[in-house]
């Protein structure tokens, strides 16, 4: 569904992505994971063509990205960037009518199918009892659920996340990943998510993608990526892997200096 083939980028003189290649197939669920500064943000503009690659090429079912116009792009690709900062208090129901503006004309007002599918999207992530609200009296949890409520509502096919659980608790990172996951499984959507969380990469994400100084250092299930040898490479400190007792998912415990004793 995207392919990414050998792409590169650079802000400045540095290059921050490096002869990236992936592909990410309909339906899946992937996971791009590495330090801060590794490049997963970057990959995540690229793929919703907020940058544009120096080398290589995005394609999109085979068409080049860059061939795209913004709107065609917006009907196949929403995002729920990092904490989106709030310029004005619009109320949920505004807030999640946005997502519809690919598909209205410049000057033209939404349509009762438009709002139709909003309310959909709202019922889908549950926000519906505080549609009136305005989004700068919501909690972290329940306006991160806006903003998927307003990706939703553009009718998209893949949905990009970008640190979505930063910020969360732990319940809330729950509800939310498990949202995606019905989403993903029940709905069809292709998700590709940034974290640095790896336990939670771990035991929700059907592949994943490590990234190390803006090269891909391997790219597979969690149980090939997230090995003591490649963690400790990549991120440079000792940790512990062993496997969820439940899920059976690789789980990373963290370990103080000597931590190991064993
Ligand atoms: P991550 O999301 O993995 O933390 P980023 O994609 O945010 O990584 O950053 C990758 C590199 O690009 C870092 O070295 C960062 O400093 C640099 N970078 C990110 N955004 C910009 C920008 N707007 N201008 C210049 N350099 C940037």
């Amino acid at each position: 569904m995207i392919e990414a083939d050998s792409i590169s980028f650079r802000y400045h003189e540095d290059w921050v992505l490096k002869e990236i290649s992936f592909r990410v197939e309909r339906g899946e669920f992937v996971g791009v994971i590495g330090p801060n500064g590794s490049g997963k943000t970057t990959l995540l503009k690229i793929l919703y063509r907020l940058l544009s690659p120096q080398k290589g090429e995005i394609f999109f079912e085979r068409i080049p990205m860059k061939k795209m116009d913004r709107t065609d792009i917006a009907k196949k690709i929403a995002v729920v960037a990092q904490e989106t900062q709030i310029l004005f208090p619009f109320s949920v129901l505004e807030t999640v009518l946005m997502g519809r503006s690919p598909y209205i004309g410049h000057f033209m007002f939404e349509s009762e199918k438009d709002l139709e599918i909003s309310k959909r999207a709202m019922g889908w992530t549950n926000i519906l009892p505080f549609s009136e609200r305005s989004i700068d009296e919501l909690s972290g949890g329940e306006r991160k659920r806006v903003f998927i409520a307003r990706a939703l509502s553009q009718e998209p096919e893949v949905i990009l996340l970008d640190e979505p659980t930063a910020n969360l608790d732990i319940h809330h990172q729950m509800d939310f990943l498990n949202l995606i996951l019905t989403l993903n499984r029940e709905r069809g959507l292709t998700i590709v998510m940034a974290s640095h969380d790896m336990n939670l990469a771990s035991e929700f994400c059907d592949r994943l993608i490590l990234l190390q100084e803006g090269r891909i250092y391997k790219m597979g299930t969690p149980e090939e990526v997230i090995t003591k040898e490649h963690i400790e490479s990549v991120y440079g400190c000792e940790v512990w892997i062993d496997q969820n007792p439940i899920s059976g998912m690789p789980r990373i415990s963290l370990l103080k200096k000597g931590g190991i004793q064993r």
